[in-house]
């Protein structure tokens, strides 16, 4: 017998009653993050018919009701979303590749390439750090970055031999203090880079943002999923074709 105040929390299908659909339920969860991710993905989304009921930029909600009253959109921190939607806390979820790349799970399937938030990765130096040199003599590296993996693979790769230091953000600064001799890091315009007295030496991979779905969603919930995957597959298609023609 369930006493009525935990009763209270367990919601009925669908999350009938509670304004953000209660746990679960039978509603479609897409995760996503603010900054860059959402700003690009807002668009798509209703290309594909989906709205957000408030906006999420003004709101300190992290659930958020929709105009298809099937789906709802939560917000994570753009590394946390394949874990979401690994474990099926999210059906499905927007990361970057760069995102996905270092992250280790499985039971993700990644049917779409959302050809958003584009940008690359990349070593970069100071200026004046002859990266070309260190890497024909062969000397260790100090390498600075956010991914690790990444990193570790491709100078493994290369043959380079660097002590990887791992950073959560700002990697822009650990050159200019000594801390390293490179960083690995995501590079769009090159702005900030120029702008901390850097240079793009060498393109590690090409990164945008990919749909990512829970497999077992994919599943169970085929018939609900896949017209969403379709639908998101034709925005990206018409905002490729309306970029062309401008
Ligand atoms: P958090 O701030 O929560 O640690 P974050 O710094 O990774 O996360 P963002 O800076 O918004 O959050 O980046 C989210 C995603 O956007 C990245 O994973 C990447 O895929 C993409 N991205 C990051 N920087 C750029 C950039 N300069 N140009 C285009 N896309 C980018
Ligand atoms: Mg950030």
């Amino acid at each position: 017998m369930t006493t009525p105040k935990l009763a209270a929390f367990a919601a009925p299908p669908g999350g009938a009653g509670l304004p953000w659909g209660g746990p679960a339920g039978g509603l479609i969860t897409l995760a996503l993050s603010k900054g860059r991710i959402l700003d690009d993905c807002l668009p798509l989304l209703k290309a594909a018919g989906i709205e957000l009921e408030e906006d999420p930029e003004t709101s300190r909600k992290l659930i958020f009701a929709t105009t298809r009253p099937d789906v709802r959109v939560v917000l994570v921190r753009a590394s946390d979303v394949p874990t979401y939607v690994q474990y099926g806390g999210a059906d499905l979820g927007v990361a970057g590749k760069d995102v996905l790349l270092e992250h280790s799970g499985g039971g993700l399937y990644q049917p779409l390439d959302l050809k958003v938030a584009r940008c690359r990765m990349s070593v970069a130096t100071l200026a004046d750090f002859d990266y070309a040199s260190a890497v024909k003599q062969g000397s260790r590296i100090r390498v600075a970055t956010k991914y690790t993996g990444v990193a570790r693979q491709h100078f493994a790769d290369k043959g380079v031999h660097v002590d990887l230091i791992k950073l959560y953000g700002s990697m822009e600064l650990a050159p200019l203090t000594g801390l390293a001799d490179a960083i690995v890091d995501l590079v769009s315009s090159g702005n900030t880079l120029r702008a901390n007295g850097l240079i793009e030496v060498e393109r590690i991979v090409e990164i945008s943002s990919r749909l990512i779905v829970n497999q077992a969603a994919l599943k169970l919930r085929r018939d609900e999923i896949r017209p969403l995957i379709e639908a998101l597959e034709r925005a990206v298609e018409s905002a490729r074709e309306g970029a062309a023609q401008r």
